[in-house]
Parts: structure tokens; C-alpha cells; sequence
């Protein structure tokens, strides 16, 4: 089993070199691979003579076609562009991935940056990358984790974002189980909170409120940058401005945003031994008009994921909702279906003047809260 872990590197100013020429190296060495890989395939359907091009003939072709100052860094940075190549290659043409497209060449200007290494280590809580041939002067990198950094490390990513580096730390490790609890629980996700017999995790505390509004203005400034005078303007000092801040803040919405998920869902897995869930994807389509729907709906992505992961690490066991559930409309206590035009909805019902948080069943009389409701709903399906 793999459980990654991101970290945030400190390296110094040498090091920082070392991991830019990386960044830099990974780039070159995908481009380059890529226009090979290109050039092969149109010999090969001129003469099929020549051989098709295939992850070994293009690493070989690069490998052959090495420059000097190529043997000053890491070896690895080459074999896993060329190997991650043919993996996209693969993916392109397997018609079971739709979202696949061609493979594309790196732009320098890309926000994101970033290499990969199979050879790197954990030496006392600091990330050890491999040393090429040569170099004399190499220094270990600081992280800014300490907890549990055991285990068989794998291919680790290194990248930079904004001036700032980031590793991601597949570590192998054997799966080990929570104590059982013989207690079950439910979570309702709704826009701004999650329910659960527990009560009710508010996803959207007033500081993430604040920064959707600001990365709103962001966006729309952004737009309003983008072209100066009928011309693009999207090299211009003030539109790296913007879109830096708003890259900042993006990505302060997405640490708080796991960090919410991330206590939950330990939660979760240590209190309960099933844990009902509803498919997100139909409560994303229900949600089309909500405001910051984009950044809410990433967090229901977020945590079926990590409730996933962590069910099968420590042996709980996640249980999925039927799509056509109707975890809103049935009664709890009765199991009376509201229909067409008794049914309610984000604002309630019209025709019964019911308000956005009321469940009333015109069946039995219970009157509910309409999330408590929809928890208890889940629930009865174990
Ligand atoms: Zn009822």
C-alpha cells in the first residue's frame, strides 16, 4: 500500500540551483523526447523500415545523443521523463481514457515546475537527493515534516510553485488496522458543511469566505488584464502581479480545505467501523448555482478520496449510496417518498412553504431537520 506524503522543502541557495537545473533538465529532456519520439513515427510510416518509436529507442536515441554538460546531472531526471512519455503516449491512445490528450511539449513559463527521482532518501528527517558524477559540493534538503517519515520510499516528485518547493514522498507501507468500534455513521455533504451522526463540520469557516471573495476579484482583474488596448497583455508586469497573488491564494484555500478533510475524515475512521456516503457527483449537479461551487465541489472530490484511502489503511469499510437514493426525499421514520411537486429542494418547497432546513412528511407528520434527515436516510442502507 502507498500512502504519499507532502512535504515543503527548505534548500539553500545551492541547492535551490541544483533543483532549478532539475526542473529545467525534466523540461528539456521531455521536449526533446517528445519531438524524437515525433520524428521516429513519421520515418517509420514514410519506411516502415525504420523502427517505431517506443520508450527504449527514444531513450536510447537521447542517451547516445548526450551533451556534456547532460553528465552533470542526474541520470534519473532522463529515464523517467522518456518513461513518463510512453506512459502518456499509452494513455492517448487508450480509448478507455477519454480525458487523454496528446502529449504536449513543457513551456519554461508554466506555473508549475517540477523533476522526478527513484534514487532519493530520507537521511535524519532531511530529503537526500542522489549525487551525479563529479559534483563535489551537495547538501541534504530540509523538510518541513517530521512525523512519520518511515517506510520504502518510491518515485519522488520534487516541484516549485511560486518561488516555493514541494516534494511528494510515496512511502510503501503495510496496511495496519484501527480497533473496531461496532459503530456506524452517515455523512451528508452539503455546500458549506458536512453532516454525520455527530453532528455537523462547518467546511466554510468566515476566513475561506473571505478568500473566495478575494480570489473572485482576483479573476475578474485578471480578465480585465488580460488584453490592454485590442492586444494580449498576459506578459505584462501587472498580470504576474495578479496571478501570483491569486496562485497564493488558491493555494491557501486548498491547505485549509485539507486540513478540515483530513481531521474529519481521521475522525471518521477511528470513531466508526462503516461509513455511509452519498454519489457525489449527482450532489455536485444539484449544486450548479451555488456560488464558489468550483472550489466547493473539489472538497467533495477531496474527501470521497481520502475517506477511501483511509478505510482501506486501517480496515473500515466506506459504503456507496445507489445514485437514485433518495437520501432527501424519503422520510426517516415512515419511509414516505416525497413526489413531484411535494419534493423539496436547496430552498425548500414552494408549495408547502417549507423553509431550505425543514423536512415535514405528509405521511406520518414528523417534523426533521432536513440534513439530520438526510444522515439518518443513509444510514438505514447498512
Ligand atoms: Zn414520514
Amino acid at each position: 500500500m502507498i500512502r504519499t506524503l507532502k512535504v515543503r522543502l527548505y534548500p539553500n541557495r545551492y541547492m535551490m540551483k541544483v533543483l532549478n537545473k532539475l526542473c529545467d533538465y525534466r523540461r528539456y529532456c521531455w521536449n526533446e523526447g517528445l519531438a524524437t519520439w515525433i520524428d521516429m513515427y513519421d520515418l517509420h510510416t514514410i519506411d516502415s523500415t525504420n523502427p517505431r518509436p517506443n520508450v527504449y529507442s527514444v531513450r536510447n536515441e537521447l542517451v547516445t545523443n548526450k551533451a556534456d554538460w547532460q553528465y552533470q546531472l542526474s541520470a534519473r531526471t532522463l529515464q523517467l521523463a522518456i518513461s513518463d512519455l510512453g506512459k502518456a503516449w499509452q494513455n492517448f491512445f487508450d480509448k478507455t481514457q477519454l480525458d487523454w490528450g496528446k502529449p504536449r511539449f513543457k513551456s519554461k513559463k508554466a506555473v508549475r515546475q517540477g523533476f522526478k527521482t527513484d534514487r532519493a532518501k530520507i537521511v535524519n528527517g532531511k530529503l537526500c537527493l542522489d549525487k551525479p558524477h563529479g559534483i563535489k559540493t551537495w547538501y541534504d534538503i530540509r523538510i518541513n515534516k517530521h512525523e512519520d517519515l518511515s517506510g520504502e520510499l518510491k518515485v519522488v516528485s520534487v516541484y516549485r510553485e511560486n518561488g516555493k518547493y514541494w516534494a511528494s514522498l510515496p512511502f510503501e507501507m503495510a496496511p495496519k488496522s484501527k480497533l473496531l468500534t461496532n459503530q456506524n455513521t452517515a455523512v451528508d455533504v452539503n455546500v458549506g458543511h458536512l453532516n454525520y451522526t455527530g453532528g455537523l463540520i462547518n467546511t466554510l469557516p468566515n476566513h475561506l469566505i473571505r478568500l473566495y471573495q478575494r480570489i473572485k476579484l482576483y479573476q475578474k482583474q485578471l480578465a480585465h488584464k488580460r488584453v490592454i488596448n485590442g492586444k494580449k497583455a498576459n506578459k505584462s508586469n501587472n498580470y504576474i502581479a495578479v496571478r501570483a497573488k491569486l496562485q497564493r491564494d488558491y493555494r491557501k484555500v486548498t491547505n485549509i480545505q485539507h486540513d478540515l478533510i483530513q481531521k474529519f475524515t481521521t475522525k471518521l475512521v477511528t470513531d466508526f467501523d462503516k461509513i455511509v456516503i452519498e454519489d457525489l457527483n449527482i450532489k455536485k449537479m444539484q449544486m450548479s448555482h451555488v456560488a464558489s461551487k468550483g472550489l466547493q465541489q473539489s472538497l467533495f472530490g477531496y474527501f470521497r478520496q481520502v475517506l477511501s484511502y483511509k478505510c482501506e489503511w486501517y480496515g473500515k469499510e466506506i459504503v456507496l449510496a445507489d445514485k437514485y437514493y433518495p437520501s432527501t426525499q424519503r422520510c426517516s421514520k415512515c419511509g414516505h417518498i416525497k413526489k413531484g411537486s411535494d419534493k423539496i429542494t436547496l430552498r425548500g418547497n414552494a408549495k408547502h412553504h417549507t423553509r431550505h432546513n425543514e423536512y415535514i412528511c405528509y405521511d406520518c407528520g414528523a417534523v426533521l431537520d432536513r440534513d439530520t434527515n438526510a444522515v439518518a436516510n443513509l444510514l438505514s442502507l447498512i
